[in-house]
């Protein structure tokens, strides 16, 4: 099959979803590569580099439409890029499809297939598919370098002759995939680092980082906000109890970066306007949930504000396009094992197993219909 590769063209996207590496790959599985004049640019790979390992560089996104039979990209398609597909064409790209209805019927007015990397299934299985948590990965990491960037001391204490420096203090709330990529990091860096997450059983991998967990005073257990493995709203008294513990925590540290999401839901506010106020002049907040609200008050997305008294609160929400190259590798490695596991036999033939769960989950639309929301997965 051909398998094409556009140039992204939202506003400051860098990332690109295929890179010369992942292209090799593909064409041991029997498919042809095409991309984009130009689409790797911005991550750092040129169209000599794709030309070198055996892609076809297309002028412009109507010869790449024309072209491939899968097209592939990182962000949702725009009204644009919809309008180009075709009954039978593959379209392989982020889509969040709850959000994007009218897209999602776009897609299947035109008969196109859309497997969405979002809904990739988190079971064991697709772990080497799961887009969102290589990109939570970046961020986390992304979020403590960012941090640092802002933030005018060592994160490492050290005794030099001209005095004693400690280390800088660190905050992570939410340890989730980005929670814990950027604890892993702020560590690395000889930073102090606690931690907070309402899933208790996170605890001993936080410990294990050499980070400290913090434990509410809460009947003993952070529990009661905890489903299936995912948040859910914390009860009132829950809240209290964190928002507590972290005024407690306010003045003390440095740095916060904040991960908190609840499926589903808006960011829950967790760093509030008086707890930025108790923070030092010169701290630096990153609020990983700008997207979803934000988890400190003073967020706006897309922003960095200094507060009154000095605090950077930063609220980006373009992380991985910030490591474009990073975040392309991991991204097209993600697609290329998507596109596997849709090539069964290596034989550059694309089956569309409506029976696989990996497949079925992330395929909204299918022959003419809409697939989302899938049943639950059989398999863990
Ligand atoms: P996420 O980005 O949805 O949320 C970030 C974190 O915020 C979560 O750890 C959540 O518990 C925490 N949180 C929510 N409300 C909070 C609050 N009030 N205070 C503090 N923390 C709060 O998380 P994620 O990285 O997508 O991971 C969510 C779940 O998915 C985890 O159980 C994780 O182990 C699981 N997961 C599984 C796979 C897989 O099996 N393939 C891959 C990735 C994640």
């Amino acid at each position: 099959m051909k398998i094409g590769a556009l140039k992204e063209r939202f506003r400051g996207e860098a990332r690109v979803a295929l890179t010369p590496e992942s292209a090799g790959q593909l064409q041991k599985l029997g498919h042809e590569c095409l991309i984009e004049t130009g689409a790797g640019m911005a991550a750092g790979f040129d169209d000599e580099a794709y030309r070198t390992a055996g892609v076809t560089v297309v002028e412009g996104p109507t010869a790449l439409f024309d072209a491939a039979e899968v097209v592939i990209k990182v962000r949702e398609p725009s009204d644009e890029e919809a309008e180009r597909l075709r009954e039978g064409q593959t379209l392989i790209s982020f889509f969040w499809p709850a959000q994007n209805e009218a897209m999602l019927e776009k897609c299947r007015a035109k008969g196109a297939s859309v497997i969405a990397m979002d809904m990739v299934p988190r079971i064991s299985r697709a772990q080497k598919m799961d887009a969102l948590s290589s990109m939570a990965n970046i961020a986390g990491y992304r979020a403590v370098i960012e941090a640092g960037n802002h933030f005018g001391r060592f994160f490492t204490g050290q005794v030099t002759a001209a005095g004693k420096v400690p280390p800088a203090k660190v905050l992570v709330i939410g340890a989730g995939v980005a929670g814990l990529a950027a604890i892993g990091t702020a560590t690395s860096l000889g930073a102090v680092v606690r931690a907070f997450d309402v899933r208790p059983e996170v605890s001993e991998q936080i410990e294990s980082m050499g980070a400290e967990f913090l434990f509410l005073d809460f009947d003993d257990t952070q529990d009661g906000s905890e489903s299936g493995g995912y948040a859910s709203p914390s009860s009132p008294e829950f809240r209290e109890k964190q928002l507590e513990c972290f005024r407690a925590q306010a003045a003390e540290v440095d740095i916060v970066i904040t991960t908190a999401l609840i499926p589903g839901r808006p960011a829950p506010k967790l760093w509030l306007e008086d707890m930025v106020a108790l923070m030092k002049p010169g701290s630096v907040i990153v609020d990983l949930a700008a997207e979803k609200g934000g988890n400190c008050d003073l967020t706006k997305p897309d922003e960095r504000v200094v507060s009154d008294n000095g605090v950077i609160v930063i609220g980006y929400t373009d992380f991985p396009s910030r490591m474009a190259t990073q975040a392309s590798l991991l991204y097209a490695t993600n697609i290329r094992h998507m596109l596997s596991d849709l090539t069964p036999e290596k034989d550059g033939v694309i089956v569309h197993d409506m029976e696989d769960d990996v497949i079925r989950g992330a395929t909204v639309t299918h022959r003419s219909e809409i697939t989302f929301p899938p049943p639950p997965p059989k398999v863990k």
